[in-house]
């Protein structure tokens, strides 16, 4: 499969009243064709502000990229103008939200919301017989019913299952070769949720799109993924195929999250929780970033930052134990160590 994306060592920093955040900090990542890449980690990790760099949607002037690049097809897109980003977003690489209501236009009738973006990037004038015939057919691939009448219809009008499919037959209207969905089914409840990760499966496998899906969610990334990457305080800290990470979890960090899981405990208990909180932004972090959280942390977490090493299954995680053998072999990676 050839390479879609890539990003390398990209750092976003914004500058806010109270000084800079670093949000992301340096994140390498590849999505292939037709790949499914899940994106997890807890709120504020910079999972989102990675996808709004993907978009070239960062807010100005506080989001400031770094450094980095981002690489779509060839393309250096952190090298774009606004009106080159304008030919690419919404066309080759478009976005699913978590929350369809913000996305959509609360004046405008479905009809005008699909056939614009069919008009801005393919030139096919809305409100004409092509354009309105292909807003028809997108409406009919993410299973609305009566799509003509739909097309006159407004976004209030829909439940959050439907508006949800509306913004995906959006973001299928030029064809793009890549979708961002971030969060996309945060927002529905557990019924709905299953529709619309169903509809995002089907898709993925007939129009062999290139998904990066963003959640907090790992059983959605379970379902959903090919390969997984899992983010903390900006870095990315496990990654590998997504049957060998679900089945051998390294770093610490998602094992915490496998624990937190509601199904991983006994009716009655506590959940689980990872104690402690993703550090600030405006923290500076020397060493490892989870060492404050970190049951297992020993001499060099807090001075030494761990990189990512990968094994011959594609499956790497950067944290100091893999050098000791594991958590598996930890007692002994402390003797060595302290
Ligand atoms: Fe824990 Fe150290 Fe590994 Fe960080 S590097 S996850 S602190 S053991």
């Amino acid at each position: 499969m050839s390479e879609i994306l890539r990003i390398r060592d990209l750092a976003i920093d914004f500058n806010t009243s109270e000084g800079i955040v670093s949000a992301v900090r340096g994140v390498d990542l590849k999505i292939s064709e037709g790949e499914v890449l899940g994106l997890v980690g807890e709120s504020g990790c910079g999972k989102s502000v990675t996808s709004l760099a993907v978009m070239g949607l960062l807010p100005k002037p506080e989001g400031v990229l770094k450094s980095g690049q981002i690489i779509f097809e060839n393309k250096n897109l952190t090298a774009f103008r606004e009106e080159e980003w304008q030919k690419i977003r919404g066309n080759e690489i478009s976005m699913i939200f978590q929350e369809p209501m913000t996305a959509l236009n609360p004046v405008l009738t479905i009809g005008d919301q699909l056939g614009e973006v069919l008009q801005v990037h393919k030139g096919i004038r809305l409100g004409s017989k092509e354009n309105i015939d292909i807003c028809v057919e997108n409406l009919i691939k993410v299973g609305i019913p009566r799509p003509q009448q739909v097309l006159n219809e407004y976004p209030h009008q829909f439940s959050g299952g439907m508006r949800q499919r509306i913004m995906i037959a959006m973001a299928l209207s030029c064809d793009p070769k890549l979708i961002i969905a971030d969060e996309p089914t945060t927002a529905l409840d557990v019924t709905i949720q299953a529709q619309i990760l169903d509809l995002l499966r089907e898709l993925k496998e007939t129009m062999k799109t290139s998904i990066l899906f963003i959640t907090h969610d790992l059983g959605v990334i379970h379902e959903m993924a090919d390969r997984v990457m899992v983010m903390y305080a900006g870095k990315i800290v496990e990654e590998g195929p997504t049957k060998e990470l679900f089945a051998n979890p390294s770093h610490p960090y998602t094992q915490g999250l496998m624990h937190s899981r509601p199904g991983k405990v006994k009716k009655g208990d506590p959940l689980y929780c990872i104690p402690g909180m993703v550090p600030s932004g405006r923290q500076q972090i020397i060493g490892c970033a989870f060492e404050p959280r970190c049951q297992y942390s020993f001499r060099p977490c807090k001075t030494i930052c761990p990189l990512l090493e990968f094994n011959e299954k594609g499956h790497g995680y950067a944290c100091h134990l893999s050098k000791e053998g594991g958590i598996a072999n930890v007692g002994k990676a402390v003797n060595i160590s302290n």
